[in-house]
């Protein structure tokens, strides 16, 4: 909540799970302003001040290669002119942000599908069982090409997504079904890639598929949960 002082804006209150929230020293922050319902967005410039309080938070399960903050802000004190926009229009701005977020989960987890498909070829290749490679192995075989067909599709989502972002038109349903999709995707390879691991797939000193495993599963969480990509296909589809 912002309340309007002579030339700024002093703001209180408190912001859980910002990817970077404990060492950035810019950012936006959507908040109403003197109680009204409007959003709007306001840029932080000045993380000094002593009422800026940002920690890291712990033992994060996975993506462990970006920090993540919780933010507690008392009495911050932000310049009038540090208005993104215009006021009121905060929702608006957020929602734009989210349909293309979206579609970069959605290529994120390609990725993760991707390493895990690769990991996985090259392990079948190597790994002797019985007298011959796992890969001569008709169940590997299955896993894998389940896993790189499920790829293909993914990927083929998260492209025609970015192609309409790039040529300027709605992609709330297509970047939302990209991005469920692929999420589901990804944990299906990480999943296939751990059985054909085995072993060596469960203990991190072996193979970055302990990793994967870890890091797929924000993949349902941030930018919003499962659940609000689903809302958004089935108001386009249902046509509500
Ligand atoms: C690794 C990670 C990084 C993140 N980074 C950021 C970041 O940089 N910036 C940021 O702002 N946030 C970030 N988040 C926060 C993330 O966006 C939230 O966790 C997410 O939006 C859900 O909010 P919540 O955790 O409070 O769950 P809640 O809102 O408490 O939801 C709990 C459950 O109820 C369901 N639910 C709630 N409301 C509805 C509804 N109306 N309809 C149907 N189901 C509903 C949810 O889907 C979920 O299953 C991050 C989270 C993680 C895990």
């Amino acid at each position: 909540m912002a309340v309007e002082d002579g030339d700024h804006f002093v703001v209180n209150g408190e912001k859980m799970f910002i990817m970077h929230g404990d060492v950035a020293e810019v950012g936006v922050l959507f908040c109403r302003v003197d109680g009204r319902p409007e959003l709007s967005a306001l840029i932080f410039d000045d993380t000094t001040q002593g009422g800026w309080q940002a920690r890291a938070l712990k033992d994060k399960l996975g993506m462990r290669a970006a920090t993540s903050g919780g933010i507690v802000l008392k009495d911050v004190r932000v310049p009038k002119e540090n208005m993104m926009g215009e006021p009121g229009k905060g929702y608006e701005y957020a929602v734009a942000t989210l349909d293309r977020a979206r579609a970069v989960v959605a290529a994120q987890a390609v990725g993760i599908g991707q390493r895990a498909l690769d990991e996985s070829v090259e392990y079948a290749k190597k790994r002797q069982a019985f007298g011959q490679p796992i890969a001569k192995l008709q169940a590997i075989q299955w896993m894998i090409a389940d896993m790189a067909t499920r790829l293909e599709a993914a990927r083929g989502l998260v492209y025609r997504a970015a192609q309409m972002q790039d040529a300027g038109e709605d992609v709330s349903m297509e970047a939302s079904m990209a991005r469920l999709y692929a999420a589901e995707m990804a944990g299906f390879c990480v999943d296939r890639a751990m059985q054909i691991h085995a072993g060596y797939g469960y203990i991190g000193e072996f193979s970055p598929i302990e990793k994967l495993y870890r890091d797929h599963r924000a993949l349902e969480l941030d930018e919003g949960t499962f659940e609000v990509p689903q809302l958004v296909i089935a108001d386009k589809v249902i046509g509500r």
